[in-house]
C-alpha cells in the first residue's frame, strides 16, 4: 500500500468539466486536465482493505488496490500491465462505466470511495502517451478459425482474447464502422471515437480481421458461416428498442431514441443524413420519455443540436438522494443520479404517465398528454400506481424521443433459419456461454439483454475462455474470472 494514512490526508477530487454553456456547442469529451500529484494523492487513499471489495463491485474483477499503489509509485508499467490482465479497454470503462467497484469500496461506508474510473482512465491514457500499449502479436498459431459477429465491446473483447490464445479471428459486424454501441449509440461526448480507432489499430496489427458491412443472416447465411469456420461466438446486442403503444405514435416527430442517437453519431464522424430520414431537436421543444442513461444521452445530444426545450419525464417514481435501509453498500445503490448531460440544463419529471400524443392537420406531433401518478404497494404486495385526479396536462412536443429499454437480444436473422435456442426473455439461452448449436456460442447483450460495457468485455472474456477449451479440448489458459466468483448483477 503506497500511504497509509492517504485516505485521512486527501479528500476525493475529481478532474473539472468544461462550462456547460460552453461544452454544448461540440460534441467532444468534457474533462479538464488533471494534475499529476492530485492524482498520485487520489491513488494514496486506497486502503488496501483485508477484503478489497471493489474486485467483486467490478465485473471483470479488476485488481484495484494493486493498481492504485502502482500508480502511487508512479510505476505506470506495471500499473497498466495489472490492469490489462483483467480489462482488455480500460480507455472505455476509465470513461463510461458506471463505476460498481466505487459503490463497494470499503472507505465508501463513511467517506467518499476511491476514484477508481477515473484511475483507471489514467494508467491507460499514460500508457499510450509513454508508447507502452503496443500490439501483441502471438508467437504461434493453432490453426483454428473463429467467427465473432457483432464488433461491440463483447465482439472486441471476444476477438482479443481469442486472438491472444492463437486462433485466427474474424469479425463481422453488420454496420458500416465497427464498434457497436460504443461507436453508434453512445455519444462523443462521453467516449470520442478516436479511443475506439487507436484500439482497433493494435487489434488489426495483432492479427484480428474486421469485415464491415456484413450482416450475418442475410449477407452471409449463418449455417455456411458456422461450416466454414471452427466456432462461431454471436455478441449481436440488444438493440431492439420497446415501443410505447399509445395513440398518436404514427404521428411525424415520433421515433426511437437510438434512431436520433445513431444519426447524431454518424454526423460527428463526418457523414451526411439525408433530409427525409434526418432527424434533429434544433428550435424544438424536446420531450425525452425514460429516464434511463439513453435518456440521458438524449438530453445531452439535444442541447447540443440548440433545441428549444428538453424535458425528460419517467413513469417510476423519484430516487432518494441517499442509500436507504434497504439497499445498502456494497450494492450498487438505486439513488437520483445526475448525468453531466443533466447539468446542461433539463426539466426532469418523476412519476409521470404518458397517455397520448397530440398532433396538428399535417399529422406533427404538437404535444404529449400526461399525468401525475402516485405509486403505492397494491394487494399483490407489488408496487402500483394510480392516476392523480386532476393533474392531466399537454406538453408542447415538437419532437419525442422513446427510451424506454430493449426487448431482447438481436436474434430474429439468426433465429429465422435455425433451431437455436432463446431464454425465458428472448436472448440467445446458453450454458457456459455455448449455445445448443454444436459449435456456437454467445455473449453480451445478445445473451444477457442490454446491460453495460463492462458486462459486456467480461462477457466476451468468459466466452473466450470457453470457446479456446471447446477448440483445444483442454483447460484454457486464457485468464478470465470464473463464472461461480459472479455474485453481483447490475
Ligand atoms: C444510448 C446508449 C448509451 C449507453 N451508455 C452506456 C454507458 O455510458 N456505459 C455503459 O457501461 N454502458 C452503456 N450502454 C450499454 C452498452 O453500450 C452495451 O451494454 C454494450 O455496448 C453491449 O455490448 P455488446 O457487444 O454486447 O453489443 P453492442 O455494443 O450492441 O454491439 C453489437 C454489434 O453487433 C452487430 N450485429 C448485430 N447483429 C448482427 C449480424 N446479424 N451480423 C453482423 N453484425 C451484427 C450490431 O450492429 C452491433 O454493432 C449504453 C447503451 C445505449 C443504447
Ligand atoms: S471497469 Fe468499471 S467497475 Fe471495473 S474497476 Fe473500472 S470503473 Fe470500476
Amino acid at each position: 500500500m503506497g500511504k497509509p494514512t492517504g485516505f485521512l490526508d486527501f479528500e476525493r477530487e475529481l478532474p473539472g468539466k468544461r462550462d456547460p454553456k460552453t461544452r454544448i456547442n461540440d460534441f467532444k469529451e468534457l474533462f479538464l486536465d488533471f494534475d499529476d500529484k492530485k492524482t498520485n494523492q487520489q491513488a494514496a487513499r486506497c486502503m488496501d482493505c483485508g477484503v478489497p471489495f471493489c474486485h467483486t463491485g467490478c465485473p471483470l474483477g479488476n485488481i484495484i488496490p494493486e493498481f492504485n499503489d502502482a500508480v502511487y509509485n508512479e510505476n505506470w508499467g506495471l500499473a497498466v500491465e495489472i490492469l490489462q490482465s483483467t480489462n482488455n479497454f480500460p480507455e472505455f470503462t476509465g470513461r463510461i462505466c458506471p463505476a460498481p467497484c466505487e459503490s463497494a469500496c470499503v472507505l465508501g461506508i463513511n467517506k467518499p470511495p476511491v476514484t477508481i474510473e477515473f484511475i483507471e482512465k489514467t494508467i491507460v491514457e499514460k500508457a499510450f502517451n509513454l508508447g507502452l500499449i503496443k500490439p501483441n502479436i502471438p508467437k504461434y498459431r493453432t490453426g483454428k478459425k473463429v467467427a465473432i459477429v457483432g464488433s461491440g465491446p463483447s465482439g472486441l473483447a471476444a476477438a482479443a482474447q481469442l486472438n491472444k490464445a492463437g486462433h485466427t479471428v474474424i469479425v463481422f459486424e453488420r454496420s458500416d464502422r465497427i464498434g457497436g454501441l460504443l461507436r453508434y449509440g453512445i455519444p462523443d461526448f462521453k467516449l470520442e471515437k478516436q479511443y475506439i480507432d487507436r484500439r482497433l489499430e493494435i487489434m488489426k496489427a495483432e492479427g484480428i480481421v474486421f469485415k464491415g458491412n456484413v450482416n450475418i443472416g442475410t449477407d452471409l447465411p449463418f449455417y455456411t458461416l458456422i461450416h466454414e469456420v471452427d466456432a462461431v461466438v454471436l455478441c449481436g446486442g440488444s438493440t431492439k428498442p420497446r415501443n410505447l403503444k399509445i395513440k398518436g405514435r404514427k404521428l411525424s416527430g415520433v421515433h426511437y431514441a437510438m434512431d436520433f442517437l445513431t444519426q447524431q453519431n454518424k454526423r460527428v464522424a463526418g457523414d451526411t443524413i439525408n433530409d427525409d430520414i434526418s432527424i434533429t431537436a434544433e428550435g424544438k421543444h424536446v420531450i425525452v420519455i425514460g429516464g434511463g442513461d439513453t435518456g440521458s444521452d438524449c438530453v445531452g445530444t439535444s442541447n447540443r443540436q440548440k433545441a428549444k426545450s428538453v424535458t425528460q419525464v419517467e413513469l417510476l417514481a423519484k430516487p432518494p438522494f441517499e442509500r436507504s435501509e434497504n439497499d445498502p453498500w456494497p450494492k450498487y445503490p438505486t439513488i437520483l443520479k445526475t448525468s453531466t448531460s443533466h447539468e446542461e440544463g433539463v426539466d426532469r419529471q418523476w412519476s409521470i404517465l404518458t397517455k397520448e400524443f397530440i398532433g396538428d392537420e399535417n399529422g406533427d406531433v404538437k404535444y404529449l398528454r400526461i399525468v401525475d401518478i402516485k405509486w403505492d404497494i397494491g394487494y399483490s404486495g407489488k408496487p402500483e400506481f394510480k392516476e392523480i385526479v386532476g393533474t392531466e396536462r399537454d406538453l408542447p412536443c415538437d419532437l419525442a424521443l422513446l427510451a424506454i429499454g430493449f426487448v431482447h437480444g438481436e436474434t430474429d436473422i439468426i433465429r429465422e433459419k435455425t433451431e437455436i435456442e432463446l431464454d425465458a426473455r428472448g436472448n440467445i439461452a446458453t450454458n457456459n456461454y455455448k449455445t445448443n448449436i454444436e459449435n456456437v456460442f454467445a455473449a453480451g447483450d445478445m445473451r444477457r439483454g442490454q446491460s453495460l460495457v463492462v458486462w459486456a468485455i467480461t462477457e466476451g472474456r468468459e466466452a473466450a475462455r470457453e470457446v479456446d477449451k471447446y477448440l483445444m479440448k483442454k483447460k484454457s489458459k486464457l485468464e478470465a474470472r470464473d463464472e461461480s466468483q459472479m455474485n453481483v448483477n447490475y
